[in-house]
């Protein structure tokens, strides 16, 4: 099961789909290639296409995403697609909630 570790050392379990805490992100300066890509895919979807239009849509948007994940324990933030791979812990700690574990 896939896993990654905060900046301070807590466990992210990824093996859940959507992992708890993921986020998917796309830098701004990409937004006009993110729409071309959609509007393509639904544009050379083929007539007889199994399944319903909004597969397309999330296939596309899917193949185009990079996502970061956010610690349950402290809210540190991990970007394991950056390259080195980056983390960033908040200023103010995350208050532990009702619930968490
Ligand atoms: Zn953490």
């Amino acid at each position: 099961m896939p896993k990654l570790r905060c900046p301070n050392g807590h466990v992210i379990d990824l093996s859940a789909v959507p992992a708890p805490g993921e986020y998917f992100y796309r830098p701004t300066a990409g937004w006009d290639e993110l729409v071309e890509e959609i509007v393509a895919a639904v544009r050379d979807r083929p007539a007889d296409a199994a399944g319903p239009l909004d597969e397309t849509v999330s296939d596309a948007l899917a193949g185009l995403a990079t996502y970061f994940y956010a610690c349950g324990v402290c809210g540190s933030l991990v970007f394991p697609a950056e390259a080195p791979p980056r983390g960033y812990t908040p200023s103010t700690p995350r208050q532990q909630q009702d619930g968490d574990t």
